[in-house]
C-alpha cells in the first residue's frame, strides 16, 4: 500500500524539498496551502502535478479535521509557521496563533480523526536562545529570546505532551538553521548571497545588515528534510537535534559569499540599526550525535559549498531576470 503524507507549509523552503524527497520515496503527497489572492507555488511548481494540493489553515481547526478525514494520511509533517524572527517581534500575537497554537490545532485534529497518524513538528534551535550549554543537545535547557522562539517552545512541549498523554507517535525535530537557494530572501544567508550576486553584476552597491557578530550553525536544507522523514520511521517517537556541529559568524558568511564573486565584503556591507533585533541569539552550535547514532543521519554539504551554490543560483536568476 502506498503511504500517504500530509505536509503543512508545502509552499515554504522545507515543504518543497520534503515533498520532492517523499515523492522519490514513493509516497503520495498531500500539500496543505492557505488561500491567497495570488498563487505562490514557485518552490513546488516543478512537482505540482504530482502533489494533491488542499486548502487549509493552521488558524482554522475545522479545515484541519476535514483534510485528515478526507485524505487519511499515515504521516503529518507540520512545517507551517510564521517563521521569521523579526516579524515575530512586530506581530507577536499572530506568531503565537500560527507557530504555537497552530500545533495544538493540528494535534487535536489528529487525536480526533486518527491518533495512529505519525506526527512531525518543525521545532527550532531558536528555542535554545541565550544558550545554557555549548554545544546544544536534546537535553540542553531552553531559553528563547524572541516571540518566535517562545512560540516554537510551546509547539515543542505540546508535541511532547500529546506523546505522553495520549501515547501518540509525535516527534519534535530541533533543527538548526538550514538554507538553500529557496530560502526566503529576508533570512541573512540568502540576503547576503543575493546582494553579493547583485553587486557583482553591477545591480546594487550596498548591503545593509544587522548584528555581524552573531553565530549560527548553518546546514543544507535538503539534508535536513531527510532527517525529518527518518524520525518518523523509527520504532519509538523521540526528539532529535539536527545540526552540522560547526558555527560561523555573519561576518564570516559575508567574507565567504563575497569571496565567491571575488569582492571584498567590507567595501559594501554596513550596519543598519533597523536590522538589529530587540534581543538576539548570539551563538548556536548543535550536537547531532544522537541523530548520527540512531538515525544514521549525516550532513552532506559544507557551509562553504552551500554558500557557493546559493551565490551561483542567485547569479543565474539575476542574469535571467535582467537579460544579462
Ligand atoms: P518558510 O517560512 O519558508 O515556510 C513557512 C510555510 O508555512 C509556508 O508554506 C507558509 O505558507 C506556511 N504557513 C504560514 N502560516 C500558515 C497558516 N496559518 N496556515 C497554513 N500555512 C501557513 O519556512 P521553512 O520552510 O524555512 O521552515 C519550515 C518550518 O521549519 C517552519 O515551521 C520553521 O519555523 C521551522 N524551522 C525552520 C528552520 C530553517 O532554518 N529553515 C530551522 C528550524 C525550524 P505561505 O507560502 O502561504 O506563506
Ligand atoms: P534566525 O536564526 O532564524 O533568526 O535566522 P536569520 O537568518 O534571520 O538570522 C540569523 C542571524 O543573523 C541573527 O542573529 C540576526 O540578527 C543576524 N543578522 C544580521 N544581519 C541580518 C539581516 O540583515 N537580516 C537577518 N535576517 N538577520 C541578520
Amino acid at each position: 500500500m502506498t503511504k500517504r503524507v500530509l505536509v503543512s507549509g508545502i509552499t515554504g523552503q522545507d515543504g518543497g524539498y520534503l515533498a520532492e524527497y517523499l515523492l522519490e520515496q514513493g509516497y503520495e503527497v498531500i500539500g496543505m496551502v492557505r488561500r491567497t489572492s495570488t498563487i505562490n507555488f514557485e518552490r513546488i511548481q516543478h512537482i505540482q502535478d504530482k502533489i494533491c494540493i488542499v486548502q487549509g489553515d493552521l488558524l482554522d481547526q475545522v479545515s484541519l479535521i476535514d483534510i485528515l478525514r478526507e485524505h487519511r494520511p499515515d504521516e503529518v509533517y507540520n512545517l507551517a509557521a510564521q517563521s521569521f524572527v523579526p516579524t515575530s517581534f512586530k506581530q507577536p500575537v499572530l506568531t503565537g496563533e500560527f507557530t504555537a497554537l497552530g500545533v495544538t490545532r493540528m494535534l487535536e485534529a489528529i487525536r480526533i480523526v486518527n491518533p495512529q497518524i505519525r506526527f512531525y513538528q518543525a521545532s527550532s534551535s531558536e528555542m535554545f536562545g541565550k544558550v545554557q550549554q555549548v554545544p546544544q543537545t536534546e537535553k540542553t535547557p531552553f531559553y528563547p529570546r524572541s516571540p518566535y522562539g517562545v512560540a516554537k517552545l510551546y509547539g515543542h512541549w505540546i508535541t511532547v505532551n500529546y506523546r505522553e498523554s495520549y501515547n501518540m507517535f509525535t516527534v519534535s525535530g530541533i533543527l538548526f538553521n538550514h538554507e538553500s537557494p529557496r530560502r526566503g530572501l529576508e533570512f541573512v544567508t540568502h540576503k547576503v548571497t543575493y546582494h553579493a550576486a547583485k553587486i557583482a553584476l553591477g545591480l546594487a552597491d550596498k548591503l545593509p545588515l544587522g548584528n555581524l557578530d552573531s553565530q549560527r550553525d548553518w546546514g543544507w536544507a535538503p539534508d535536513y528534510v531527510r532527517a525529518m522523514h527518518l524520525m518518523l520511521q523509527q520504532d519509538h517517537p523521540e526528539d532529535y537535534v539536527i545540526a552540522t556541529g560547526r558555527t560561523h559568524s555573519v561576518r564570516r558568511l559575508c567574507e565567504v559569499a563575497f569571496g565567491c564573486v571575488d569582492l571584498d565584503w567590507q567595501r559594501y556591507v554596513y550596519v543598519n540599526p533597523n536590522d538589529l533585533r530587540p534581543a538576539d541569539v548570539d551563538l548556536l552550535i548543535g550536537d547531532a550525535s544522537k541523530a548520527r547514532k540512531v538515525l544514521g543521519w549525516e550532513p552532506s554539504v559544507t557551509f562553504e559549498e552551500m554558500i557557493e551554490r546559493m551565490v551561483q543560483a542567485d547569479l543565474a536568476a539575476l542574469k535571467k531576470a535582467h537579460h544579462l
